[in-house]
């Protein structure tokens, strides 16, 4: 299938093939005909699919076709959970439009205000928002969501874990009710699937891969490893295995911060990205990842959701994800496009019943590694890790772990859960 026979325009058409594009993805296939049709979609997609190609380029089809206000109101707006998914966002859509007579920007907070504001005030029919920065300027009266014809909820999972479901409320009721709508998801939880109900009317479903399985041109191995030689693990692994380009997982901030110094230390060029650090740090950071002169990026989560970091060969769970989806969309960074690439997780015994709700997930056993010299203490204790020490992003609601009333005996389930842990498990990040 070529992009010829999507419907889409001529000036779409001569955009795409600027960027280097030649045949669409599954979701593009997929997304773009319901969606130049005006029809509401709900799509399970994850990062590195090209979805936000499959959204945007109807999205821009369907503008440009449309009547032109003299003082161009927004009329596509686009929800997503992180500052650097609407840059990244508007980047490509700057791009895809350049031969349409269409305006862009984005808004999001951490940042200046003023230069946003100057934007709005000149017309922009395509806004890319954070909620929080959205419903700032709303309230200052300072935009108007009033001519809205087309709604999409990007990342809508990690907006909700964000804790961003009062302020997506707080939008819909200021939007026209006669709207098309996209819900592009990863995963889909019961409160995604209410929020999509809510939302959406006779959507079409589309889905890029299947819902919380990892792909198979992933390597996924698990290093059983004493806690306290994680670190020397990781650099070891770096060092003797000469990686270039590899992206770390740590489960919270200030785990981020020491593991990114040790690795400094030992010689590695690494940086940390985290929700603690400014907006120029976390850019500055990962420019120098994209670029090469960094060699580690180390991310919590929230803070990594969204980055297009592409054909990435190493990603290490340094820590494993304490919310099992969050393992899906850590190691979808790595065997993009069609390339290979290695998924490590270092697992260490307190990690057992984190191990155990990520393999449920996937449906998967995760392959054992033992690395001799790191082993861990075979009576070391197999309890949760406790957490919880920081604040509780916004006012999210974690998600509740499925129960385990399974009794499968291997070498990786220990212990017994402990569920009062888990109501703690999306603090610090
Ligand atoms: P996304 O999932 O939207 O973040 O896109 C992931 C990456 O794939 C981005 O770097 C896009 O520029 C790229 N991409 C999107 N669509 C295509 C396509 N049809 N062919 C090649 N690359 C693409």
């Amino acid at each position: 299938m070529s992009f010829n026979s999507l419907g889409l325009s001529d000036a779409l058409l001569k955009a795409i093939s600027k960027k280097g594009y030649t045949t669409p993805s599954p979701i593009q296939q997929k997304a773009i005909p319901p969606v130049l049709e005006g029809k509401d979609v709900l799509a399970s997609a994850q990062t590195g699919t090209g979805k936000t190609a499959g959204f945007t380029l109807p999205i821009l089809q369907l503008l440009s076709q449309g009547k032109h206000l003299s003082h161009r109101p927004v009329r596509a707006l686009i929800l997503t959970p992180t500052r650097e998914l609407a840059a990244q966002i508007l980047a490509n859509i700057k791009e895809y439009s350049e031969f349409l007579d269409l305006r862009s920007a984005v808004i999001f907070g951490g940042v200046n205000q003023k230069p946003q504001v100057a934007q709005l005030r000149q017309g922009v029919d395509i806004l890319v928002a954070t909620p929080g920065r959205l419903i700032d300027l709303q309230n200052q009266g300072l935009i108007s969501l009033a001519k809205v014809e087309i709604l999409v909820l990007d990342e809508a999972d990690r907006m909700l874990d964000m804790g961003f479901l009062r302020d997506i409320e707080r939008i819909l009721k200021v939007l026209p009710t006669k709207r098309q709508n996209l819900l592009f998801s990863a995963t889909f939880s019961k409160d995604i699937k209410k929020l999509a109900m809510g939302i959406l009317h006779n959507p079409v479903h589309v889905e890029a891969t299947p819902e919380n399985t990892t792909v198979d041109a992933i390597i996924q191995k698990v290093y059983p490893v004493a806690k306290e030689k994680k670190t020397e693990l990781i650099i070891k692994l770096i060092t003797e295995g000469n990686w270039k380009q590899i992206l770390v997982f740590t489960r919270t901030k200030q785990g981020a911060n020491k593991l990114t110094e040790s690795m400094i230390s030992a010689g590695i060029k690494a940086a940390a990205i985290h929700g603690n650090k400014g907006q120029g740090a976390r850019t500055k950071a990962l420019a120098g990842f994209k670029d090469g002169s960094l060699t580690a990026l180390v991310a919590t989560d929230i803070a990594a959701r969204g980055l297009d970091i592409p054909l990435l060969p190493h990603v290490v769970n340094f820590e494993l994800p304490n919310i099992p989806e969050d393992y899906v969309h850590r190691i979808g960074r790595t065997g993009r496009a069609g390339a290979s690439g290695e998924a490590i997780s270092l697992f260490s015994p307190d990690e057992t019943v984190f191990l155990r709700d990520i393999e449920k997930l996937v449906g998967l056993k995760l392959p054992i590694e033992n690395i001799k010299g790191f082993e861990p203490d075979p009576n070391a204790s197999k309890e949760p890790i406790k957490q919880g020490q920081g604040r509780q992003q916004r006012d999210s609601t974690p998600r509740k772990p499925k129960t385990d009333t399974s009794n499968r005996s291997s070498n990786n389930s220990f212990g017994p859960r402990r569920p009062s842990q888990n109501n703690d498990r999306r603090s610090n990040r």
